[in-house]
């Protein structure tokens, strides 16, 4: 049986990642693993029953937090199946999806988008966030959207579904997540996580509005 800061350390010796580990009992979200733009650690919230895990389990989920691969997946689903209902809670398995906003409706964008850059072959789930303010990380970029590779689901902040931001920003946004949902996470030969490798940025440069929603991006963070 693990504590929060034993289960910590011993997940941070198998990944050699730097983790900020969290506890939930919310059947919504037994595992997540967001990967913070331009932060050097990884956000893992993990479903309390994760304490009494065996070391399969645990080495299954460290392979999970590093590069998600089949056996890990097959052995995480395995031992979440064998989590008592009674453990969990009432709310549903599936995180809660709403991406039609007031404004915008993010799924008609993504498949749009899907088809203009990627052939109509991505298989992303997309959903606006929750609200509050936007956090402002170290190099100053706003986090308007994030991709949570476990989940495989971009989620999309609530301040851009507002009439006061362009069509094309939005896109912007959410095609900046795809990308990362294409390339989910590399490695380089060290480990490290590589978000916006040279390749991406080339990518993220082919949008029609590049520039501008560059521009736009800095208007507005001065704004929130
Ligand atoms: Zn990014």
């Amino acid at each position: 049986m693990y504590t929060i800061d034993s289960l910590h350390k011993r997940l941070e010796e198998l990944t050699q990642l730097s983790i900020r580990l969290r506890l939930n009992q919310n059947g919504s979200h037994i595992i997540s693993v967001q990967h913070a733009h331009e932060s050097n650690f990884i956000a893992v919230s993990i479903h309390r029953a994760f304490l009494a895990a065996d070391e399969k389990v645990i080495r299954a989920l460290a392979q999970f937090v590093k590069t998600p691969t089949p056996t890990c997946r097959r052995i995480l689903r395995e031992f979440i199946d064998a989590i008592p209902h009674s453990e969990m809670s009432k709310h549903a398995r599936r995180p809660r999806l709403c991406a039609r906003g007031r404004v915008y409706d993010l799924d008609k964008i993504k498949r749009e988008l899907v088809e203009e850059f990627f052939d109509g072959q991505l298989e992303v789930a997309i959903t606006w966030g929750r609200n509050g303010r936007p956090a402002h990380n170290r190099r100053r970029h706003l986090q308007l959207g994030c991709y949570q590779h476990a989940q495989r689901v971009i989620r999309i902040h609530p301040v851009l579904d507002s009439p006061d931001i362009p069509e094309y920003f939005v896109r912007f946004v959410v095609y900046h997540e795809l990308l990362h949902a294409v390339f989910d996470v590399r490695r380089d030969e060290n480990g490290r996580r590589r978000l916006h490798t040279p390749e991406f940025r080339a990518l993220e440069k082919r949008f029609p509005h590049y520039r501008e929603a560059l521009a736009f991006e800095r208007e507005l963070m001065k704004k929130l």
